[in-house]
């Protein structure tokens, strides 16, 4: 690819620090960057810097092109057997009244809800309990396939599936192959927040540590299968940590291929154990997406998800290594919202994701779980909608 205009005006820099120079030659010739060299990003690499470099990449894999898809959640239940001291959207058990606990026939029937619709995911995660156990969520996968073939299953985290496979006495591989038969098709990202024991003991103590969420997706991928995966940043971490968790990924990547997209999710104070820690600001928003644009070599697709980060951080993410915002939402997902973002009810119209993506000088792709082309939205005509009116003002002379 031609080096652009910008990427030259940084190379002939006198003022940039020699270190950063060498980190933007390694970006020009496809090179990866050191854990030291990450870190060194965090520290001393200003934005525009880093958007150069995090572009090059990104237009370099993709171009112009924008994914989204159309999809809705299930969040089974609020309840949770762990406490997350980040986690504004579980209540304890002892809480159950503010909770909900939904049965097999209330997920089937919100399924149902999107028949002849044309979305393409159902994505399924939320609390841990006893009863959502291995016998329930091969039946509920099994159930949504033989209801709605075509309606991809991207279904709960090594956090769930660590409990499950605990609970019935099975290794991860034959808990992963039982899930595959009942009809799981992809893994989410969730649950990673940040693997380091430093942070993890203090942030998310009880539940799966980061090896064992490294090892199920490991296990998954040798069965053939796809997952994505994120990082929860922005807290307690320091630098290197996020860092680490990058390193971590990025060599599990190299020995399976299975990812596909990373999704760094910023974390929200209200309503947690942590709200009296600040909240990041969007230029380290920015700046993380980008960096991890610039680490994460080996996987295809860094995602901004809209609903957290709100949609015109969305938009200027698309210049900073982002090349997926993730889909239509409809309303389905509390995570978030409970956790203060600013789309307290999240859903997008095909047309406004689309939109969304245009005023942002980006060609958008309606994708399906595993990125397939669904349409090519770059040239699509919406049908006319009523022209908006304008009223004359009175005029004084
Ligand atoms: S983050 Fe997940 S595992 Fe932790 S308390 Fe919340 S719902 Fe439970």
């Amino acid at each position: 690819m031609e080096v652009s205009e910008n990427f030259g005006m940084l190379l002939n820099n006198p003022q940039l620090l020699p270190e950063l120079k060498a980190i933007a030659q390694k970006v020009l010739h496809n090179q990866r960057i050191t854990f030291d060299e990450g870190v060194l990003l965090y520290e001393k690499a200003e934005l525009g810097y880093l958007g150069v470099l995090a572009n090059y990449i990104r237009e370099q894999k993709h171009g112009d092109k924008t994914y989204f898809n159309r999809n809705f959640h299930i969040e089974p239940t609020n309840l949770c057997v762990y406490d997350c001291k980040f986690c504004s959207y579980s209540r304890l058990i002892k809480q159950r009244s503010e909770g909900w606990e939904y049965t097999m026939e209330d997920m089937l029937n919100m399924v149902k809800k999107y028949d002849g619709q044309p979305v393409t995911e159902v994505h399924i995660v939320g609390g841990v309990l006893p009863q959502y156990d291995l016998p329930f969520y091969t039946e509920l996968f099994s159930s949504i396939k033989r209801h709605r073939p075509d309606l991809h299953v991207k279904a709960l985290t090594p956090v769930e599936y660590h409990y499950i496979f605990k609970k019935a006495k099975i290794d991860y591989a034959t808990g992963m192959q039982l899930m595959k038969d009942a009809g799981l098709e992809s893994m989410p990202g969730g649950g990673a927040e940040i693997f380091h024991p430093e942070v993890r003991d203090q942030i998310a103590k009880d539940k799966c540590t980061g090896d064992q969420w490294l090892a199920i997706h490991e296990e998954w991928h040798k069965i053939g299968m796809r997952s994505n995966a994120t990082m929860l940043y922005g807290h307690i971490e320091q630098f290197w940590h996020r860092v680490d968790h990058m390193e971590q990924l990025r060599q599990l990547q190299d020995r399976t291929g299975g990812f596909q997209t990373f999704i760094p999710l910023k974390f929200r104070n209200q309503d947690n154990q942590m709200s009296n820690v600040p909240e990041s600001t969007v230029v380290e928003d920015l700046r993380n997406y980008a960096i991890a644009r610039i680490y994460l070599d080996n996987f295809d697709h860094v995602k901004a998800y809209w609903a957290m980060i709100s949609r015109t951080t969305a938009q200027l993410s698309l210049n900073f290594g982002v090349d997926d915002i993730d889909g239509t939402l409809d309303d389905t997902t509390k995570i978030y919202s409970m956790a203060g973002a600013e789309e307290q009810h999240p859903a997008m119209s095909t047309k406004q994701l689309v939109e969304l993506i245009k005023n942002a000088g980006r060609h958008p792709i309606e994708r399906d779980t595993l990125y397939n082309v669904v349409t090519d939205y770059k040239d699509y005509q919406f049908e006319e909608t009523e022209k908006p009116k304008y009223y004359k003002l009175p005029v004084i002379n």
